[in-house]
């Protein structure tokens, strides 16, 4: 007898042979002669048949959902069981027997949501993290094949990066701390030592209104590097998102199926993408009848908008510098215009935000105290305008508003184990 993984017995590995699988009780229907169950480990779902004469049935009548067992039997391929596979049971052990589990098919949305730690287990909530995972990867070896150096920027940090309104303050023994909204300014810090840096790592906003695309905690994938201007981050942007699209359409092709995305939408995402300057966007906007000025900036409902046309991945750059943060770069011919760049997808609007950033010192110091910042609490970052002052540039992308899209789930709370929003942090 083998030990053998679901997954080797749906790809058809095992047909005729004896097995043994280990996992948990995914479904039970219940016959006279005949019980069916459904066993899932990490890898899939298989159905098991335990006839009324074999040695299995009286543990198979014991099972309840979500017990974990070995079951022994015959691979069969029968054309009736989902997957195409089933295994005749002989033999089954009990591992743990689950008391009755609280998910059950009439249950709420709500319900589903307070006990994540169960629905984790949810053959949907696998596949999502399974292509998660997956993307990370993809992201490590793209940044990896452009020879960038991945990096830890800490968490903790004394200042903001992002603006006050979104900043969880914390108390650091008897000092006043923040949670890091991004990491951007650690990495520029860290250009001057090894030049083209990224991280994934956790940023947190205080965010009040709950929308599907915002979590308190997430994940951001940030890059920078130094002597590069818009042309080149916008190219690294969109070569980055067409790798991660077509890596997972490619690798991930069953389970991107078995969850019912989209895989044409993403072997299709091919550089270039669309670029439009933020004016122009405002005049698309305008024509569609929106009151929006320039100088505003685009809410939710303006970017879902512009997105509708282009339905792809798309960029807007060149936004008014006073909607834009301290570090942005102003051209010196126009002072009112950040170098500043959005993607936007469909219906998710912004993905990433990136940008060539200030490398003036004096006209850094001037944009700290303009947004009414303290020119103190920026002492290590003017440091780097001090000594060996260069030209630099740098994104943030949100891998859960990335997967949002490429899933096309719902809600952003469905691409992470454990969000975070205003009212979920249990467990
Ligand atoms: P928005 O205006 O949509 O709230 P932002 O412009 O404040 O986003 P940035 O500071 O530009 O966000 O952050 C870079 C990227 O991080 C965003 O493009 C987005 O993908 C992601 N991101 C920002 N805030 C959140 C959040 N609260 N939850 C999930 N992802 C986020
Ligand atoms: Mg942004």
């Amino acid at each position: 007898m083998t030990l053998v993984k679901i997954r080797e017995v749906l790809d058809g590995c095992c047909d005729g042979k004896k097995v043994a699988v280990r996992g948990w009780v995914y479904r039970k229907r219940e016959g006279k002669t005949m019980i069916f169950l459904l066993i899932r480990d990490s890898t899939g779902v298989i159905q098991c048949t335990v006839r009324k004469d074999s040695a299995a049935w009286s543990e198979a009548e014991r099972l309840t959902i979500e017990s974990s067992l070995t079951l022994e039997g015959t691979v069969k391929s029968d054309p009736r069981a989902p997957g195409g596979y089933e295994i005749v049971a002989e033999a089954i052990s009990i591992i743990g027997l689950a008391e009755l589990f609280p998910i059950t098919k009439d249950k709420s949305e709500q319900f589903i949501r307070d006990v994540r730690h169960l629905w984790l287990r949810s053959r949907r909530m696998n596949l999502i993290m399974k292509i998660r995972a997956n993307v990370l990867g993809f992201t490590r070896e793209f940044f990896k094949s452009q020879d960038f150096t991945e990096v830890s920027p800490p968490m903790f940090i004394s200042a903001a990066v992002e603006g006050g309104s979104t900043l969880f303050g914390l108390k650091y023994f008897d000092q006043d701390l923040y949670l890091t909204q991004s990491s951007q300014l650690y990495l520029e810090i860290l250009i001057y030592s090894l030049e083209k840096v990224y991280c994934i790592a956790p940023s947190f906003r205080a965010e009040k209104s709950r929308t599907i695309r915002h979590l308190t905690e997430y994940w951001h994938i940030e890059g920078e590097w130094p002597f590069a201007d818009m042309h080149d981050l916008m190219r690294f942007e969109e070569e980055l998102l067409a790798y991660i699209c077509q890596q997972t359409a490619d690798k991930c092709k069953k389970q991107l199926e078995e969850l019912g995305a989209d895989v044409t939408k993403l072997s299709s995402v091919k550089t270039p993408f669309p670029r439009i300057t933020y004016t122009e966007a405002v005049e698309r906007l305008a024509k569609k009848g929106s009151a929006l000025k320039w100088g505003d900036d685009f809410g939710y409902d303006d970017e879902k908008a512009l997105a509708e046309e282009f339905n792809k991945p798309f960029f807007i750059y060149d936004y008014p510098a006073a909607v834009k943060a301290f570090y942005c770069k102003t051209y010196r011919e126009h002072p009112e215009i950040a170098m500043s760049v959005d993607m936007l997808v469909p219906r998710i609007g912004e993905i990433s935000t990136g940008g060539v950033r200030e490398d003036d010192k004096d006209t850094l110091i001037r944009r700290i105290r303009e947004m009414g910042l303290k020119e103190e609490d920026y002492d290590w970052y003017l440091d780097l305008r001090r000594y060996g002052t260069v030209p630099h540039v740098g994104f943030g992308l949100g891998l859960e508003r990335l997967l949002t899209w490429m899933l096309d789930l719902e809600n952003i709370i469905d691409a992470i184990p454990f969000p975070r929003t205003t009212r979920r942090f249990y467990p």
